[in-house]
């Protein structure tokens, strides 16, 4: 799977699973690639969310890249976007590591959304105008 962090400006590509298992030190690495980058911590990030990618990606049928725009964030991160944008939870699975927003270069960003319903699980944001989705492992449920 290949990763682009908007934020980063960096791109990973990595085999994060067999199908079976875990690989745990490609999961570390994810951990790492998508830390809250305004302070720097690493969160684990929860294995399901990187299988839900995954799926949607081979539902879409393509090769494209991942470009996140948000993963885990920390506490005082997400206050502060709390601030300055709207729809900013203040309990956000974002800072569990359960959550990412995201855009698929390539496809329409309403597609993904729709891959992401399809699969009915976890929470599947909406957000057209800031150009991205927000997928999460929480219960399925849409916005
Ligand atoms: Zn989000």
């Amino acid at each position: 799977m290949s990763l682009y962090h908007a934020w980063a400006q960096k791109e990973l590509t990595l085999t994060y699973t067999s199908g079976k298992s875990y690989n745990p030190k490609a999961l570390a690495r994810i951990n790492s690639f998508l830390r809250d980058y305004q302070t720097g911590q690493v969160h684990r990030i929860d294995p399901k969310l990187l299988d839900i990618l995954w799926v949607i990606q081979q539902e879409m049928g393509c090769k494209g890249v991942y470009s996140v725009v948000s993963a885990f964030r920390s506490p005082q991160t997400n206050r502060k976007l709390q601030r300055t944008t709207s729809g900013v939870a203040s309990h956000s699975l974002h800072m569990e590591g359960r959550a990412i927003d995201i855009k698929f270069s390539g496809v329409n960003l309403a597609q993904v959304r729709q891959c992401a319903m399809a699969l009915q699980t976890g929470g599947v944001g909406y957000y057209p105008k800031s150009g991205f989705v927000h997928l999460d492992t929480g219960d399925y449920r849409t916005w």
